[in-house]
């Protein structure tokens, strides 16, 4: 049997799935504004095919490229000529994706209950919104399921509503997945969701909460990429729209929002993984949430979780310019964040999106921030450059877990201070 599942594994992956057999991931310390500058150099080099994990910022900050077989002799001659340090991060990053693909055949099962639902492990599209359906059926009083659009390939877009009752009650936006290879996110959006179920009218802090105010939460923000993830290439982060005139697909839906659409922080190259699209909200993902957000009027908290590299981060990306709330948003983060750090010690960054990390525009918050919803942020949830987007399934709950208690603090801060 289990000969057959390995067999069955491996089929997949010479036959349907794009494989990385060979592929490193290096990280790259680049020690001054001129070793930056050369790794920035590779960036334009097309043919090496190279996957910016984590892009070159500043000086001492780690930049983590997934490098093609083909191109890894060049990429390692070019660091050392010009003496930049590296490590190699993966060694063979194949090798980590059969077993990912290994641990989720092992634990595949068709579950009648949220309660035998397997939270340790990575799930499918299909196996995610059947969850969805479960969820509302056990709790029908607790929560709806939405749906606010479809994808470019028509799959329907849901997010589910936590809500005791009202009228269009201040409400919190959480989302994961918008990356679609960040893949510890939509799991932990499965989890977040069972345990709002679990804890209202047990915990006084999230029952007040839930008796107040309404929780939305997108699970799979980014439908067609995620279900691509599991079918043809594990790596995938945008979109799959088509652009025309050009072979390359997909836009980064974290480039897409109508805030400092087009400034320095994303790309006009269809071909890039940063790649903005031709006009904000060209995404029906990003425009199926403008339109909610909109329509909705109440929102006073948005949270788009993303991984890795644990952080939080608050507006702006597109501009150095600071958030007329930044003192506010900062000490909120560093509440956040110490809350979360104390249940395993997993230590976490915080700070504006510009000075953290690097300059993006048209990301998600700046948008919602500049829309007024003040409590605007952005998580990059486990790890810290380990094992980057293949976090072990082992991770899922514990990075949940740790994630969650920021977000009561967040919640509990919203409800707390209205405006
Ligand atoms: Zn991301």
């Amino acid at each position: 049997m289990r000969g057959l599942l390995v067999l069955s594994v491996l089929l997949g992956t010479v036959f349907g799935n794009e494989d990385f057999v060979g592929h490193q991931v290096l990280r790259i310390f680049a020690a001054d504004e001129a070793q930056v500058q050369k790794v920035k150099e590779l960036e334009d080099l097309q043919h090496l095919q190279l996957d910016f994990w984590k892009g070159p910022t500043w000086p001492g900050t780690p930049i983590d490229i997934r490098v093609p077989f083909h191109s890894l002799q060049a990429v390692k001659i070019f660091l050392e000529a010009q003496d930049i340090r590296y490590e190699i991060m993966i060694e063979d990053l194949q090798s980590l994706l059969d077993e990912e693909q290994e641990q989720m055949f092992a634990f595949r099962a068709q579950v009648q209950s949220t309660d035998t639902f397997n939270y340790a492990t990575y799930h499918t599209l299909e196996e995610i919104y059947n969850f969805l359906d479960l969820l509302v059926a056990e709790h029908p009083q607790l929560v709806s399921k939405i749906q606010i659009g479809k994808t470019y390939e028509d799959r329907p877009i849901y997010v589910l509503k936590f809500s005791t009752g009202g009228n269009n009650r201040p409400a919190i936006w959480i989302d994961t997945g918008i990356h679609s290879r960040e893949w510890v996110t939509q799991a932990s959006g499965v989890w977040f969701a069972k345990k709002i179920t679990q804890d209202y009218g047990q915990d006084p802090a999230l029952t007040n909460i839930l008796n107040n105010m309404d929780i939305f939460l997108e699970i799979v923000t980014n439908p067609d990429g995620f279900a691509f993830t599991h079918s043809k290439n594990r790596m995938w982060r945008k979109t799959r729209s088509l652009t025309s005139n050009s072979l390359c697909v997909g836009v980064d839906p974290n480039r897409n929002w109508d805030a400092g659409f087009g400034n320095a922080g994303s790309s006009s190259n269809p071909c890039s993984d940063q790649y903005r699209g031709k006009f904000p909200n060209s995404e029906v993902e990003v425009q199926s949430i403008v339109n909610f957000v909109n329509n909705h009027g109440n929102i006073k908290a948005f949270i788009s979780i993303h991984s890795y590299s644990q952080l939080l981060l608050y507006p702006y990306g597109y501009t150095s310019e600071p958030a007329p709330d930044k003192e506010e948003l900062d000490k909120l983060a560093k509440s956040a964040v110490t809350a979360l750090s104390s249940l395993y010690g997993t230590k976490f960054k915080y700070g504006s999106i510009i000075t953290t990390i690097y300059q993006a525009s048209g990301s998600t918050v700046d948008w919602t921030y500049n829309q007024g919803i003040k409590y605007s942020f952005t998580f990059e949830l486990r790890d810290s450059g380990r094992y980057g987007f293949l976090l072990p399934a082992s991770q899922i709950v514990p990075t949940a877990q740790e994630t969650w208690l920021a977000l009561m603090t967040i919640m509990e801060y919203t409800l707390n201070h209205p405006y």
